[in-house]
């Protein structure tokens, strides 16, 4: 079963991922990931993308083409993979298709996580995640707040930020999302994968019309 995710920023994507992960033994596969993992290995490019990003430009495809193909040949993803952050334009998906078809895989479902603005801007500015374990908390949701403030419930370490999660590169991260996105959804939306899921409720109620979509 492979998924793609399209969403906004700060929409859950990566909640949505952990639930399938856990109950399907998918691989998620998130391309703002990967582009951090080069970040933090301190390479040339690592230093350039780290710019663009602290600003929440957008990557040029070719190099986050380049770091999912390698993704995509690990051999984890035998139970399928979610794809989350990618594509993000149509010439991303188009050469996300012609990727695919080398490596003789295919898209089942694109999923969209459908949600407003303020919501979203609300979300981002309130999640957390676990430096150590991963896990993802929101301190302005009562359902995904850490027992103890700022404190991971498993680990009992701090929880940190992300440092483009504030109001302003938050603002530039939903624009150009909405820019490029609706070419998107017409594109998958026409070849017949496209699943609008709305995404106003709790995780829970996204997970059941996700499964509601995939079995
Ligand atoms: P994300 O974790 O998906 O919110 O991505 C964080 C940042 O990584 C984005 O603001 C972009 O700068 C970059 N990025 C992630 N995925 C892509 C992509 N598919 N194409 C271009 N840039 C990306």
């Amino acid at each position: 079963m492979n998924i793609i995710f399209v969403a906004p920023p700060a929409a859950g994507k990566g909640t949505q991922s952990a639930l399938l992960v856990e109950k399907y033994g998918v691989a998620h596969i998130s391309t703002g990931d990967l582009l951090r993992a080069e970040v933090n290995k301190g390479s040339e490019l690592g230093k350039s993308l780290q710019e663009k990003m602290s600003t929440g430009e957008l990557i040029a495809d070719d190099i986050v083409i380049d770091l999912l193909k390698n993704r995509l040949m690990e051999n984890d993803i035998k139970k399928g993979f979610i794809l989350d952050g990618f594509p993000r334009n149509l010439n991303q998906a188009h050469m996300l298709d012609e990727m695919l078809e080398e490596l003789n895989m295919k898209i089942d479902h694109v999923l969209y996580l459908d949600m407003d603005k303020e919501l979203a801007m609300h979300r981002a500015l309130g999640r957390m995640t676990c430096p150590n374990c991963g896990k993802g908390y929101n301190k302005y949701e009562e359902i995904m707040k850490p027992k103890v403030d700022g404190k991971c419930d498993d680990c009992q370490i701090d929880l940190e930020s992300r440092s483009d999660d504030n109001e302003e590169t938050f603002n530039t991260r939903f624009d150009t999302y909405l820019d490029n996105t609706q070419p998107l959804l017409d594109y998958y939306k026409e070849i017949e994968l496209l699943n609008v899921i709305d995404n106003s409720g709790t995780p829970e109620d996204t997970f059941k019309k996700i499964e509601e979509v995939i079995i």
